[in-house]
């Protein structure tokens, strides 16, 4: 299967590591939308977080946990995640990913 994420988590396609455990990994966003803009992913390819959740929940709450973690040692006080899932809501790597984006102010609803 040809994913990007799958060859970010293998090393094949290098990044800015954030934290990198046996299950998730960590990294910036190339495009950031905010100045603090993580990608946090399971190692294993999931479609989406929906998938994630109902397959292994378990997984789904150490992503959560590495989120708010990163989140905590960056020293965000406020801060944004995102899970979009499918392509009308934004979604365009098709390998599980939330969205973890601070150091600015955020709109809502998000429009
Ligand atoms: P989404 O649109 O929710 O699927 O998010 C995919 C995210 O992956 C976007 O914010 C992209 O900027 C980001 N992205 C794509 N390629 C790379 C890459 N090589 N390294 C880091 N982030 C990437
Ligand atoms: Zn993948």
């Amino acid at each position: 299967m040809d994913c990007l994420f799958c060859k970010i988590v293998d090393g094949s396609i290098p990044v800015s590591i954030v934290k990198q455990t046996e299950k998730v990994t960590a990294f910036n966003d190339i495009s950031p939308q905010a100045p603090t803009h993580v990608l946090i992913i399971p190692n294993q390819h999931f479609e989406n977080m929906g998938r994630v959740a109902e397959a292994d929940p378990e997984l789904a709450g150490e992503i959560l946990k590495v989120t708010s973690a990163i989140a905590k040692d960056l020293g965000l006080e406020s801060w944004r995640i995102n899970a979009n899932t499918g392509a009308s809501a934004g979604q365009s790597v098709f390998h599980a990913h939330i969205h973890l984006m601070g150091g600015r102010t955020f709109a809502w609803p998000p429009g």
